[in-house]
Order: C-alpha cells, then structure tokens, then sequence
C-alpha cells in the first residue's frame, strides 16, 4: 500500500496538518474494525483536538468472501469522472478486478452497512427488500412519520435493523427466518456482473415499481 499523507485544514481553527491517506482497506485488517466502529474518517486537530471529519474515495477488499464495494462519496450517475476515480483506485492498489461482487456506495453509513451485510453472508439486495417490507410496516403503524432511513448493523455479533425516522428511531433485532422467507419469495438469480452495482433505497424502490407493472392486471 502507498503510504501517502494528506494535507487537513482544521474545521474549527484552520490549523493545517497532515494525515496519513489511505484509501484501500482489506478486511482482515485492523482498520477494517476502525471503518466499522466509524472511526476511520475521523482525525483529531493537534493544534484544538477538534475531530475533523474526511470522508474520501474508498475501496474494501474482502478476498474470503470474493468482494469489493467502493464508496465514491461525490458519486453521479451521469458523471463518467468517476469511473475513471475507481480504475486509479483500483491500480494504484495493484488490485485486480476480478471479484464476485462488486457494489458502489456513495455515503459511509451506506458503506459500512454493505461490509457487515456481506461479510453475514446475506444478499445486500434481500436485506433492503426486508428494510422496505419494514419500512412500510413503520410508515402505516406511525402515520405521523414523514421521512425514514434504515440500516443493518452487527453489534456484538447481533444482527439488528435501524430505522431513524424524524419523529424517533426504532431498533429491531434481525430475523434471520424472515430473511428466508423474503429470500425465497424474491429471490433473484446471482449473476456475475462487471458494473459496480449501487444497491440502496432507490434501487429496491424502482425493484417494487417494475414488480406492480408487470403483476398489475
Ligand atoms: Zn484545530
């Protein structure tokens, strides 16, 4: 890996200082456990201790599991810039393109919950037809709810859903049976795909209008 530094300007007393940048994370590394616990993107100002946060392009590598999800924070999907950000990426790491599973993120939280969805063996489009199927559940008991996010956590070997609505959030332990269930009503035949596919809420949102226009009669 290159170790290269990067310079920071202090949010709160403009003090500059440099970081180490790493933009490559294996899984079997300890700063896969600091991404996890949402420390990675994190660094204390020397001059303040002001905790500056630099979410930056990001690959994580998972060679057991055959995986590769990049977060491109800046990502759009008209902007051919950023394919070419993931090829340097790629090469600079020296890494081969030769995974599994490829998938795009474009925030941290998204990025984080896609490792820990992967790494549970769970197929990360199951488990956001599950949050949706979830989701609605909410939105129907709680009218009063206008906006929901929701993601899969691991935390102390527990699998949980977290749904942060505007009005409060809800913690749900992960249903491993229902997972199954879901799984063998929806499940999609895995193809080997060279596009980093972006696998989120919009993605299964678009997957439910496709469903109703073609079972609509
Ligand atoms: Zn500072």
């Amino acid at each position: 890996m290159l170790a290269r530094k990067k310079k920071v300007n202090c949010n709160k007393c403009q003090y500059i200082y440099e970081v180490e940048h790493i933009d490559c994370i294996f899984s079997q590394e300890d700063l896969s456990l600091q991404l996890k616990n949402h420390q990675f993107y994190g660094n204390k100002c020397p001059s303040c201790q002001n905790l500056n946060i630099d979410v930056h392009d990001t690959l994580y590598i998972n060679h057991q599991h055959r995986f590769i999800i990049c977060l491109l924070p800046n990502f759009k999907e008209s902007d051919t810039q950023q394919a070419a950000i993931l090829n340097k990426l790629l090469l600079e790491n020296k890494i081969d393109n030769d995974f599994d599973l490829k998938r795009l993120t474009v925030d941290h939280l998204q990025f984080v919950e896609k490792i820990n969805i992967l790494e549970s063996e769970l197929d990360d489009r199951i488990v956001e037809i599950y949050k949706y199927l979830y989701k609605g559940k909410l939105l129907k008991d709680y009218p009063d709810i206008n906006k929901i996010l929701a993601y899969y956590t691991v935390d102390q070997q527990k699998a949980h859903l977290i749904f942060i609505a505007d009005t409060a959030d809800f913690h749900v332990e992960f249903d491993k049976q229902l997972y199954d269930q879901i799984y063998n009503d929806f499940h999609i035949v895995l193809t080997k795909d060279d596009d980093y596919l972006l696998i989120d809420d919009e993605w299964v949102r678009l997957f439910f209008e496709k469903l109703s226009d073609n079972g609509g009669n």
